[in-house]
């Protein structure tokens, strides 16, 4: 398969008064063409600052200190606005937990939806809009034509989803970025949107890259996955090989944290300490002060990457042995 995005030693970092948040610190991954990808994690991991960045939605106080983000040949890192607006819903576009966030109040979801034909196709608002139409029923709508009509506030969480949908495919992008796309909807609608999001890339035949803290989410939608922890990837895999053969202690405690979670019916884990402040991040390992296993070495040096599959690698120190072999 071709490679469509390949995200080397990316880092985000942000000034506040606090300090230099470390959003994004060295993460490495890739995305080819057709695949579904995933980045689990829990909240405060960094996960959304990584795909932010990818759409160069950072805040303001945000630079990229070091690695790339190479995506059809350019660096998305070094884009200039203008450019980003150009890629921005034509080539990649994104899709929030709270659509209210992107969706304008002030202006009909038809036109919204179908302002990318105007700007990047030319398209005339008329036309545009009666594109946004057809859309709208692909991501199955009911009476499309009056729901174009609508503002956003008229329509439940779960049509609103829809709708950003939608406006995210309505471009025919190569990359639809996920966060955490439900969220913020009742456990019905959730496996209707997850479903929708299956459906439309299969049949676009476009790329996924799904922020989530859910693994349950992971299990159905991606072919493999990046766990990120504290602004740094911890392990990759393959989605049978993360839920099969996990290798890494954080995976790990993700893993048993659901089961933990099923009963209560609750979505993400209960992992014992928090995930730690990224303003002053532990040296070494970042999971160190979670890890049953820490060693001595884990406090002082970050892990490398140990390849342990054709599809798994995991940063940690337990399997610095099988890399020298
Ligand atoms: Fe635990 Fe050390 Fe592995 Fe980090 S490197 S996960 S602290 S054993
Ligand atoms: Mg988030």
């Amino acid at each position: 398969p071709e490679r469509l995005l390949t995200v080397e030693e990316m880092c985000l970092h942000i000034d506040t008064y606090r300090g230099t948040v470390r959003a994004v610190d060295g993460v490495t991954f890739h995305v080819d063409q057709g695949e579904s990808v995933g980045i689990v994690g829990e909240s405060g991991s960094g996960k959304s600052m990584t795909a932010l960045s990818l759409m160069r939605f950072t805040p303001l106080a945000g630079r990229f200190t070091a690695g790339s983000a190479m995506f059809q040949g350019r660096d998305l890192l070094k884009l200039s606005e203008r450019e980003m607006r150009k890629i921005r819903g034509k080539d990649i576009s994104m899709v929030f937990q709270d659509p209210m966030t992107f969706l304008n109040p002030l202006i009909r979801i038809g036109d919204q939806i179908g302002e990318v034909l105007v700007e990047h196709e030319g398209l005339s608002r008329r036309a545009a809009f009666n594109r946004a139409v057809e859309v709208l029923r692909q991501v199955r709508i009911p009476s499309p034509e009056d729901v174009a009509a609508q503002y956003p506030h008229q329509l439940s969480g779960g049509m609103r989803q829809r709708a950003l949908i939608a406006m995210a495919i309505i471009g025919a992008p190569s990359l639809l970025i996920a966060d955490e796309p439900t969220t913020a909807l009742d456990v019905t609608v959730q496996a209707q949107i997850i479903e929708l999001l299956r459906g439309v890339k299969e049949k676009h035949g476009l790329s996924l890259l799904m922020i989530t803290h859910d693994l349950g989410i992971v299990a159905h939608v991606c072919d493999r996955v990046y766990v990120v922890y504290a602004g740094r990837i911890m392990e990759e895999a393959g989605v049978f090989e993360v839920f099969e053969t996990p290798r890494h202690p954080y995976t790990t405690a993700l893993l048993s944290s659901i089961t933990y979670d099923e009963e209560s019916g609750d979505g993400i884990g209960y992992i014992e300490g928090t995930v730690p402040s990224l303003i002053d991040p532990p040296e070494g390992c970042r999971f160190h002060t979670r890890c049953p296993a820490a060693m001595p070495v884990c406090r002082r040096l970050q892990p490398p990457r140990t390849r342990v599959s054709e599809t798994q690698s995991v940063y940690c120190w337990l399997y610095e042995e099988a890399q020298d072999e």
